[in-house]
């Protein structure tokens, strides 16, 4: 295993035009792709991240125009972390004031520096400063100064009656290994990789379960490399963790297969190849509109209903 942690997120969000408009427009995350959710081509499926769209960057949305709002409770991812460089957080601070958006004030989570802040549909998520990042490619096409551009994520925290099966999940077919414990949250860290290497499982026995909807979190992917990798943990989830795993499906830019894990979270488990790249040069990425092969008969008709996006 050379690569572990997350490879996307994806969430349910409100008007598709509201979501690019606050994550391109406001947190200057690259649209690396614009398509359809491919089981139910009527409605945008959109992803953002860094220039190239790497593992680990991948924010994605299921917008729904009328979504009614979900509720953060258990089963449910609870925050989304973003990585900023060091020293980036009085920059974006003043920013989410300008341009009026709901934030918390700075505080401190297992010895780093953290600034909670939630997207237009209540979606909870945060930017977390990581020392040494300054360096990795920003994008900053997108009216940020690069010095302060998001880079992909930190890592995501997941609200659990109970968190030790899922913990055993973690560290063994994702390869993350204990790296602390604050109350009763559990840090869980992959060794090989900075970026998405984070799941803080909390357990909260007691807590509302979930309800999903707008600006909750559809599903958390991890990474495999390939098939053969992929095949190997759906092995290890099956045969030691008892757990029912879906048939692959073809994604297009990855090739997946889901789990529900013992908390009650929609777990996936996405490979990093083919890529983003598979379908429009890097240079243009999420420019056009973007079908699979079993939809572009019906692009004119899908292009109909889909809403504008600016
Ligand atoms: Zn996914």
């Amino acid at each position: 295993m050379t690569r572990n942690g997350i490879h996307h997120v994806t969430a349910i969000s409100g008007p598709a035009r509201r979501n690019v408009d606050f994550y391109v427009g406001t947190l200057g995350m690259r649209l690396v792709k614009k398509t359809v959710n491919f089981d139910d081509p009527g409605t945008y499926h959109l992803y953002y991240g860094d220039e190239s769209g790497q593992p680990g960057t991948i924010l994605t949305f299921f917008p729904w125009e009328h979504a009614s709002p979900g509720r953060i409770g258990i089963g449910q991812t609870q925050e989304t972390m973003l990585r900023v460089p060091e020293g980036s957080l009085g920059w974006w601070a003043q920013r989410f004031v300008e341009k009026g958006v709901p934030h918390e004030t700075i505080t401190r989570r297992f010895g780093e520096t953290v600034l909670p802040f939630s997207d237009p549909d209540g979606m909870k998520l945060s930017l977390v400063c990581v020392a040494g990042i300054g360096d990795e490619p920003g994008w900053a096409g997108g009216g940020i100064p690069g010095e302060h551009a998001i880079r992909g994520f930190h890592g995501v925290s997941l609200l659990v009656d109970e968190g030790s099966r899922t913990g055993a999940i973690l560290s063994d077919v994702f390869g993350l290994a204990e790296a602390g414990r604050e109350g009763t949250t559990v840090r869980y860290r992959a060794a090989d990789t900075a970026i998405g290497g984070i799941v803080d499982v909390r357990s909260a026995g007691g807590f509302l379960p979930g309800r999903e909807g707008a600006g909750s979190v559809h599903h958390i992917a991890f990474r495999a490399a390939d098939d053969a990798e992929q095949a190997a943990m759906v092995k290890r989830l099956t045969e030691t963790h008892g757990q029912r795993v879906t048939a692959q499906r073809d994604r297009n830019y990855f090739r997946s297969v889901y789990f529900r894990e013992p908390g009650g979270v929609l777990f996936e488990i996405a490979t990093d190849e083919p890529g983003f790249s598979v379908d429009e040069p890097v240079a243009s990425l999420g420019e056009g509109l973007k079908l699979p092969p079993q939809y572009e008969a019906q692009r004119s008709r899908i292009e109909a209903v889909l809403p504008a996006l600016a």
